[in-house]
């Protein structure tokens, strides 16, 4: 279904889910040294997404909730409730299994990309954009420069798996890559 600016149904909920997660949020900030709120960061990738022509409103409103399982309270039933199946189910494929310890779930996500629906990959891969420009601007106090490097070759091999996707997220990342000296 394409978006359409002028049906109220499509903006009311785009909106009901950016309020979502600015409350889920509230009290979550970023790891740059400016400790910026965290709900730039759903916002922000929501954007890149809209910015690259994505017109599916069920992956904006994924995008904008991606991280609402992962780090807040919120659970994917009530995702389901509120928002429905698809948007729920977006959300579930981008959300780490947090009883796993953390090189476990950075494992699987390489694992997983691949085998990812069209819609979680182009949520994937405006989150890891969103996520190396914010490296790429400043280093999160306490990060050596080996972890950035880390995070970014790591990023890289996710990125792999949801490529054939959206070339411009694509062309962006290949730029940060490029700029980084990443292999890819
Ligand atoms: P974290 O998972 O701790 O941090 C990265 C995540 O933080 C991002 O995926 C993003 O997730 C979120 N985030 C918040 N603010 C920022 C920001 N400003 N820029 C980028 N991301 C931000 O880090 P790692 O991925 O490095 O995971 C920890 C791993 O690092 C461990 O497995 C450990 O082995 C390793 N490690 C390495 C060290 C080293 O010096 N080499 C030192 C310590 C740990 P989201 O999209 O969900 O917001
Ligand atoms: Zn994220």
């Amino acid at each position: 279904m394409a978006m359409q600016l002028n049906d109220s149904s499509i903006l009311s909920s785009i909106i009901t889910c950016v309020n979502y997660a600015a409350i889920a949020h509230k009290n979550q900030r970023r790891k740059d040294p400016d400790k910026t709120p965290y709900i730039n960061h759903p916002i922000g990738v929501a954007h890149i997404l809209i910015e690259a022509g994505v017109e599916d409103p069920a992956v904006i409103q994924a995008a904008l909730l991606h991280d609402t399982v992962e780090d807040t309270d919120t659970t994917n039933e009530e995702l389901k409730e509120l928002f429905g199946s698809k948007v729920a189910g977006i959300v579930a494929e981008v959300t780490d299994d947090k009883s796993l310890d953390k090189q476990e779930r950075k494992r699987l996500q390489i694992v997983h990309a691949a085998s990812s629906s069209t819609e979680a990959k182009l949520v994937k891969l405006a989150d890891k954009l969103y996520n190396l420009r914010d490296l790429d601007r400043v280093t999160p106090e306490g990060w050596s420069e080996e972890r950035v490097e880390e995070y970014f070759a790591w990023a890289a091999k996710v990125i792999a798996g949801c490529r054939g996707t959206n070339a411009l997220i694509e062309s962006e990342l290949d730029k940060l890559f490029k700029k980084r000296k990443v292999i890819v």
